[in-house]
């Protein structure tokens, strides 16, 4: 339910929310290397009163930031990370670098960080308006963008004392962010032969880019007998050489793994590994096996879900002015291949959220709550909060901070990162996630139902978390 101390607290806070905002997508820091964001963040967050602790689970650019006393204990997850490569000058229609920067905020990260310190500022105004008991906890995690951040926070114990947690994602249209993902491990086969003439004495030689090839080959079969939602893609990350006259000694092939189901995966994996046993076998070469990371799948939550969609609706939505409607009309027009079509949208919407999108020049930009889909959709992707979702409930949505069409990781989410229509959707995301708080605080009955829930829906399973220990923080790809 609405309560007016919290958006009234996160609008008069509306100043330091844009101006942190533009700061992080000013100063764009890669995976663990989040240094400005985080300190500034930490910075703002001590001077509230904040708990501040530094370095969770050895990762310097990871903390917590409590208020508050006891349990319900309620979390916030925040990410500041930046992309390689997808640098990007602010409000330019086109596509131009910022001169002295490879990195842009390309999946609106800037912005995720920034919205959960508004919720979290609202939630220490409602605890402290009314009197309440409980903590809220604002997680600074890095990485999200290929280093996976909060599954080394998890498989550290980091959330084992929080009952539930809330957040969410920047994105070109506004829904609850809910629904399967694919498990993931990551995983490179690094294969040692014998160098030799290729021609002279071949016979010496014992090849292990051969090997490489002959394990693709192996895993490319395996995928007529692997459950239908498996994914396995690979990159030759070291084919040996570039001289076809030497047998390369050494070459390198990196794996990623995907099941909606853990367990299931741990089985993908084994299997996987036996391949590139086989292919060593073959070609008379070792093979060493170098496990970089696994990302548990998420775990929906309907009791927090339910919670989250209601807020959706009743925190008032954005109003945008005629500049808004111009702005994202002119950034639709610069994008190609768009996935999602209003027309598409109309066939499910009720009446009232119709009348909002017409007429026809405001699809440019949403303007209504996207309908919760009749069944639990599979995403076909990964992310770290699905390691969150299995040791305390969590709940997501997106908000509409793009232009219609606007995908994640492209230059045009970059080029708004600082604009009208972002941070109306930053702030809106912030109070629809503290009002969510709010109701659980209020209601502490809620957090054992989602308990339970997630308990339930993780019976039997093995795979608590897929980040072995012997998984270092790095930067891979995803
Ligand atoms: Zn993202």
């Amino acid at each position: 339910m609405v309560y007016e101390n919290i958006l009234q607290e996160i609008e008069s806070r509306q100043e330091l929310l844009c101006a942190l905002n533009d700061y992080i997508w000013d100063h764009p820091e890669i995976a663990f290397q989040e240094k400005k964001a985080s300190n500034r963040i930490i910075e703002i967050l001590e001077a509230e009163g904040f708990a501040v602790e530094r370095g969770l689970a050895g990762l310097p650019t990871a903390f917590s930031a409590s208020f508050g006393e006891g349990h319900p204990v309620v979390a916030v997850l925040g990410e500041y990370d930046a992309l390689d490569g997808l640098s990007q000058k602010a409000d330019c229609f086109h596509r131009e670098k910022e001169p002295d920067t490879e990195l842009g905020h390309g999946c609106g990260h800037q912005a995720l960080g920034t919205g959960a310190l508004g919720a979290v500022l609202g939630i220490k105004r409602f605890l402290e308006d009314c009197k309440i008991q409980g903590t809220v906890v604002y997680y600074g995690c890095p990485a999200e963008e290929g280093g996976s951040g909060k599954s080394f926070m998890v498989r550290d114990g980091v959330f084992d004392d929080v009952d539930c947690a809330f957040t969410w994602h920047p994105c070109d249209s506004t829904d609850l962010f809910s629904g399967r993902t694919l498990a993931v491990i990551g995983v490179t086969y690094h294969f040692t032969g014998v160098s030799a003439h290729a021609a002279g004495l071949a016979h010496i030689g014992r090849s292990a880019l051969d090997a490489v090839e002959l394990m693709n080959v192996g895993a490319n079969y395996l995928r007529e007998h692997v459950p239908q939602e498996t994914r396995i893609h690979y990159a030759i990350t070291d084919a040996g050489g570039k001289s076809p006259n030497v047998v390369p000694a050494k070459a390198s092939v990196f794996y990623y793994l995907r099941s909606p189901e853990p367990d299931t995966l741990l089985e993908i994996y084994e299997r996987v590994n036996k391949i590139a046993e086989g292919a060593a076998l073959m070609t008379g070469t070792q093979v060493e096996v170098e496990y970089h990371k696994g990302m548990n799948s998420l775990l929906p939550n309907t009791v927090l879900d339910n919670i989250m969609y209601d807020n959706l609706k009743s925190v008032p939505y954005m109003e945008y002015t005629e500049e808004d409607i111009h702005y994202a009309g002119k950034m639709k027009d610069t994008i190609q291949n768009q996935q999602t079509t209003f027309e598409e949208l109309l066939a499910v919407l009720d009446h009232e959220d119709k009348q909002k999108i017409l007429p026809g020049r405001e699809d440019v930009i949403y303007r209504f709550i996207k309908p919760r889909p009749s069944i639990e959709p599979l995403m076909y992707g990964s992310t770290d909060v699905g390691d969150v979702s299995r040791v305390c409930p969590v709940s997501q949505i997106h908000a509409a901070t793009w232009a219609a069409g606007t995908q994640m990781h492209t230059w045009q989410a970059v080029a708004q990162g600082k604009s009208s229509i972002l941070h109306k959707g930053m702030l809106y995301a912030a109070k629809v996630m503290a009002c969510s708080a709010a109701d659980v605080f209020t209601a502490p009955e809620f957090i054992e139902q989602a308990k339970k829930e997630m308990k339930e829906r993780t019976a039997g399973q093995k795979a608590v978390t897929l980040m072995f220990a012997d998984a270092k923080p790095q930067l891979t790809r995803r």
